[in-house]
């Protein structure tokens, strides 16, 4: 067993080339092989969203505050509030961020495969996240 106290774990500013706006994230747990399970508390301030990106197993989104945006590739852009859950399947295209006016943070949960997690791809232009 291993306890992880709170205060432990510093919070950081994602590197600014996957991101969009101001971020905040706090490393929950990232588990050594054979387990493979990520996660992270992620803090969107309104406008903030990540690039476009896959998870090569997936990824579950619990919303723990707030209302944001989520959308994936030729889908429309779909609202997301507080007590949400969204899955994301298996290499499924897509981004997720804060509303045009409203914060959101999200516990985000996803599995490592090979040690990858996330593939980046293009930022989301701020057209697109205008719908
Ligand atoms: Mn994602």
């Amino acid at each position: 067993m291993k306890i992880i106290p709170c205060g432990s774990v510093a919070s950081v500013h994602p590197p600014e080339k996957y991101f969009t706006g101001r971020v905040l994230q706090t490393p929950v747990i990232e588990t050594e092989a054979p387990a493979r399970v990520r996660a992270a508390v992620v803090s969107f301030e309104p406008g903030a969203r990540t690039a476009w990106h896959t998870h090569p197993l997936g990824q579950t989104l619990h919303v723990t505050s707030g209302a944001g945006l989520v959308q994936v590739w030729d889908g429309p852009i779909r609202e997301i509030k507080a007590g949400d859950v969204v899955f994301f399947a298996p290499g499924e295209k897509h981004w997720h961020g804060a509303g045009p006016k409203t914060a959101m943070t999200h516990l985000a949960m996803h599995e490592a495969l090979d040690g990858v997690h996330v593939e980046w791809l293009e930022k989301v232009s701020d057209e697109q996240y205008a719908g």
